[in-house]
């Protein structure tokens, strides 16, 4: 891609209803706009980055052994009454009506949806587990929606469901799910960690959430360093720690700030008792599944990351997500010696499959470095001075802050992994 015709609308300031950096930041950036209150477009570097993320997801989602399907957004009254979340749910539940008076509503989770249709197909303990997921935009009427993406009323957000024959059955899929959420976070490189939770509004045994740590997180964490256990004060504060784990001094306990980026939870059977879902296990007997269920705000994470990887200058993404791997600058695009070699190398980049941006642009070499740098693209190849003077290039890594000068054989063989 070239810069010259690459749709970002940067801005010089945020809008001041932006709290918090990530918000500001993706704003300032070109990446999101807003729609209404909790409702953005992506704008081309934005959807990028959350189709990264999207994918990183995804493979680890199939890694594990869940399936992908894709459920309606839509979903109707009557299988949300047969919980009795239609009313319990409160005014987080968009509800529609259509002309015909059906009423419906928004899926702000779909497990109502997903046990309907098993329900429906699955019969025998010899079809099971089964482990179905979706990457899907969710809507929750949010009281306060705020922070951008981070607490949006419309949302992206990975939801998976497993159904089971026992709980013996559970235990290992929710393991195998909490591996694979280590994986994903570890993969995008985040400091996060796999607390203790609460299990709100969806019931269920018991539940764990994946926090991203940051100082703009509205959750709080206690960590025991010692013993390697964290959970989310909502369910245990320091009085807790110090009955449990009494041994270790308070001094290994630390509060934190989290992001909650996921949850995952073990349901068991209320949900397949409320709707009838049952099916035939081995000795004939007719049992409810029991089931699970993991979720993660995908377009929180994005936020998340931001808020964990930024400075003055903007944001600094981690590899996985940069919205371009790499960015090349050419700091001055009339002049032939320094515009030809950074077109060879781009040439060679896209011949590689390298996810390149060449910034082409006739601005000054100012402004490229400064939109680099808040964008944040996690490498930066600039040809500019040190190439005039004895053919290198400036190669920056936007994560330490760390560049060194280089050749371009040098520069493909370290982003080709040779
Ligand atoms: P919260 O406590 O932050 O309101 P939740 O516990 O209600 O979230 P879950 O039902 O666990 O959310 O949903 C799964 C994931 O979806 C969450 O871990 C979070 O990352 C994401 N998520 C939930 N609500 C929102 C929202 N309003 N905007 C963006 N992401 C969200
Ligand atoms: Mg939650």
């Amino acid at each position: 891609m070239r810069f010259s015709k690459l749709y970002c609308p940067t801005l010089k300031e945020a809008p001041r209803e932006a709290e918090v950096v990530s918000h500001q930041l993706m704003l300032r950036a070109g990446m999101i706009r807003k729609e209404a209150s909790g409702i953005y477009s992506y704008l081309p570097l934005g959807y990028r980055i959350l189709r990264k993320f999207e994918a990183i997801v995804r493979k680890e989602m199939n890694r594990a052994g869940a399936q992908e399907v894709h459920m309606p957004m839509v979903s109707s009254a009557e299988l949300w009454k047969e919980t009795g979340r239609w009313d319990k749910y409160g005014k987080e539940l968009l509800r529609i009506t259509d002309r015909h008076d059906n009423e419906f509503c928004l899926g702000p989770t779909h497990e109502e949806v997903i046990t309907d249709i098993v329900r429906n197909e699955v019969r025998s303990y010899k079809q099971l587990p089964l482990n179905l997921y979706q990457i899907q935009t969710k809507f929750r009427d949010e009281i306060r929606p705020r922070f951008g993406l981070m607490r949006g009323r419309e949302f992206y957000m990975k939801d998976s469901y497993s159904f089971e024959r026992d709980e013996e059955s559970l235990d290992t899929t929710y393991k195998t799910m909490a591996d694979a959420y280590h994986r994903i976070f570890e993969s995008c490189g985040l400091d996060f960690r796999m607390v203790e939770a609460d299990n709100g509004s969806i019931g269920g045994s018991s539940s764990a959430e994946f926090m991203v740590l940051a100082d703009t997180g509205e959750d709080t964490i206690m960590e025991c360093k010692q013993v390697k256990y964290a959970a989310n004060v909502e369910i245990h504060t320091d009085e807790y720690f110090q009955k449990q784990c009494p041994d270790v001094p308070l001094s290994e306990l630390r509060e934190t700030k989290g992001i909650e980026v996921g949850h995952i939870f073990k349901l068991g059977t209320t949900y397949s008792e409320q709707m009838k879902a049952t099916f035939v296990d081995q000795d004939g007997q007719s049992k409810p599944f029991v089931m699970g269920c993991y979720g993660i705000g995908v377009s929180r994470t994005v936020a998340a990351a931001i808020e964990q990887n930024h400075d003055e200058k903007g944001i600094k993404w981690p590899k996985a997500l940069s919205p371009y791997e790499v960015d090349i600058i050419v700091t001055n695009i009339r002049k032939d010696e320094l515009r030809e070699p950074a077109e060879a190398l781009y040439q060679t980049l896209l011949d590689n499959d390298v996810d390149v941006l060449i910034d082409d642009r006739a601005e000054s070499a100012g402004v490229k470095f400064k939109d680099a740098d808040l964008i944040g693209f996690s490498t930066q190849v600039v040809f500019g001075k040190s190439w005039t003077e004895n053919q290198q290039v400036e190669l920056k890594d936007r994560m330490t802050g760390e560049s060194k000068h280089c050749t371009v054989e040098e520069v493909i063989n370290e982003l080709l992994g040779r």
